[in-house]
């Protein structure tokens, strides 16, 4: 019998917020997306993975997850 799993993810995106890159110091705004993660079995998804905020460096595309207080501050 063949099964056939894997993952799906799904982005929102929600704009862009005021921070500065952790790596590059690039001072710009960074796009924020809600980024969330399945289960799937036979490419239905059947479990989702609680969702989480990132934000993503236009300069040099590193991502860093954003917490939820941190999202409070930004107004998200
Ligand atoms: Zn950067």
């Amino acid at each position: 019998m063949l099964v056939i799993v894997g993952l799906s993810r799904r982005e929102w995106p929600l704009g862009l917020v005021p921070l500065a890159c952790g790596r590059c110091g690039h001072p710009g705004p960074q796009s924020l997306v809600r980024r969330r993660n399945r289960f799937t079995l036979f490419f239905v998804p059947v479990l989702p993975f609680p969702s989480r905020l990132e934000a993503r460096c236009p300069s040099c595309g590193t991502e860093r997850r954003v917490d939820a207080d941190e999202a409070r501050r930004l107004g998200v």
